[in-house]
């Protein structure tokens, strides 16, 4: 926990992200600012204005007395405005640094994305070590990246800490992308579609997880490191010194089992492989099962092995340090970290689950038919039809070449760092998270919002 209590300004707390990390500052007493382009909320003190302007993020900071900066703040993913994304994500964060070091604020939190290192293929398990892309998916991709290297870049500068977050897949009460784009999938009777052969896994993570794993890295962040970095030692060592105390301390603890929905961890290899928790058994079931259930293959607190292709054996501890000599992996401050239910489920099981949930709403609204599947090749082949369509029309197409690939591939990520470094824990799994999500739906909806058809 951090030593004195710290004044938090949420920029983007107006947000959906945003909000949740403020709701939770507030439960636990802290003293909580928003700046945001808008106001949607009026229980703590707001302030007006555009990441982008210098000037004002820094009026902000000094009227608040800031000392930890949350900087969730983004346009959508998704617009077609590179333009956009460039001067706020990158310029307006760039901003944001200098702000801090002109005020001399200590902390910086940043959301990024774990789409920054998504450039359209597979990524199985992927942990920290894999770099950014040289081209990214899109220019919000680009920009994220952007970002999250000024802010990386950025620690240790004139007394400031920073790091970024990854998170993949948020959802919850409050979200106006995932919920919003599945309901209108229903709305249109759409739901039979299935694009690819839903054998890839896919991470999403429920956002009061990803607020709590903000408030984590805030209190951790001036955590002295487990072991001296690199460049205050007088040589940098060519050979691995041997691990502290502390460093063994955080890679060697048992963790507890992670996956909240089914109970037990999920290793996704072809002997034990997770079942989506909605998806009809395959013939296998038992066996699969079985191995899960297996205490000899997956006791409950068994001691930590590891492997050289490990990213927290020794070698590679080493080879972070040397790569980032003012840094080590096994601190906070200068370190991006993946944050995510750790329950990565097949792709369409997510949003077959919220159809479900929707039928209860809505009963009689789908007839019981078969899933129609489009390969993945056949998806992209209707997707450059719709995109050529949409250009000559001068619309934006439903189907485009993105949303295929990003529901064909695997992208599914290691948090074991998140785990050990911050001290992450998912505490609402995948299963109770829908249900939360479209609990918020239905109150929405009965409101008045979002009714149409039905
Ligand atoms: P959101 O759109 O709900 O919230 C973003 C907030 O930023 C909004 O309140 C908006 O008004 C504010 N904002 C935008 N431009 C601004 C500017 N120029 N100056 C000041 N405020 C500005 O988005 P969200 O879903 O809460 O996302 C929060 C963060 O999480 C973003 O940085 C996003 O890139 C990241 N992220 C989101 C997801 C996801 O699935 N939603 C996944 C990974 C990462």
């Amino acid at each position: 926990m951090a030593s004195t209590k710290d004044i938090y300004l949420v920029i983007g707390g107006s947000g959906f992200v945003g909000r949740h990390i403020v709701e939770q500052l507030l439960r636990r007493g802290d003293n909580v600012s928003v700046f945001d382009i808008v106001q949607r909320y009026h229980d703590v003190p707001f302030y007006s204005g555009d990441i982008s302007d210098q000037e004002q993020v820094s009026t902000a900071l000094r009227r608040s007395g800031t000392t930890c900066i949350i900087h969730t703040a983004s346009p959508p993913a998704g617009l077609n405005d590179p333009a956009l994304y460039w001067k706020v994500n990158v310029d307006g964060t760039k901003a944001i640094i200098a702000a801090a070091v002109q005020n001399k604020v200590r902390k910086l939190v940043f959301t990024s994305s774990a789409g920054v290192v998504f450039n359209g293929n597979s990524l199985s398990n992927v942990d920290e070590r894999l770099a950014p892309p040289e081209r990214p998916m899109d220019a919000y991709n680009e920009s994220k990246q952007k970002a999250e290297e000024a802010v990386i870049t950025a620690n240790g500068k004139d007394g400031l800490l920073t790091v970024a977050l990854r998170p993949a897949g948020i959802f919850g009460p409050g979200d106006r992308q995932v919920m919003a784009g599945l309901y209108k999938v229903y709305e249109d009777g759409k739901t039979h579609f299935q694009i690819g052969d839903n054998n890839n896994l896919f991470d999403w993570t429920y956002v009061e997880n990803v607020a709590h794993a903000h408030l984590l890295a805030a209190d951790k962040l001036d955590t002295p490191p487990p072991a001296p970095p690199f460049s205050t030692l007088e040589n940098i060592p060519l050979e691995a010194p041997p691990l502290t105390e502390a460093e063994l301390e955080i890679i060697t603890r048992p963790l507890p089992p992670l996956d909240l929905t089914v109970g037990r961890r999920c290793i996704p290899t072809s002997e034990a492989r997770p079942l989506g928790p909605f998806v009809a058994p395959p013939p296998n079931a038992e066996q699969l099962v079985a191995a899960f259930q297996d205490k000899r293959t997956h006791p409950e607190g068994r001691p930590v092995v590891r492997t050289r292709f490990d990213p927290l054996s020794e070698p590679n501890i080493f080879r972070a340090k040397f790569d980032n000599p003012d840094s080590t992996p096994l601190q906070v401050a200068g370190q991006v970290f993946y944050i995510t239910n750790g329950e990565p489920c097949y792709f369409w099981d997510m949003p077959r689950l919220v159809w479900n949930h929707l039928d209860t709403m809505f009963p009689g609204h789908r007839q019981k038919r078969g899933y129609t599947v489009l390969s993945a090749s056949l998806g992209l082949a209707l997707a450059f039809g719709a995109e050529c369509w949409g250009w000559l029309i001068g619309k934006e197409p439903a189907l485009t070449k993105f949303k295929v690939t990003y529901s064909c591939v695997d992208r599914w990520h290691n948090i074991e760092k998140a785990r050990r470094v911050l001290g992450y824990e998912p505490q609402v799994s995948l299963a109770d998270g829908v249900q939360r999500m479209v609990d918020w739906w239905r109150t929405e909806y009965t409101s008045g919002t979002h009714k149409t058809a039905h």
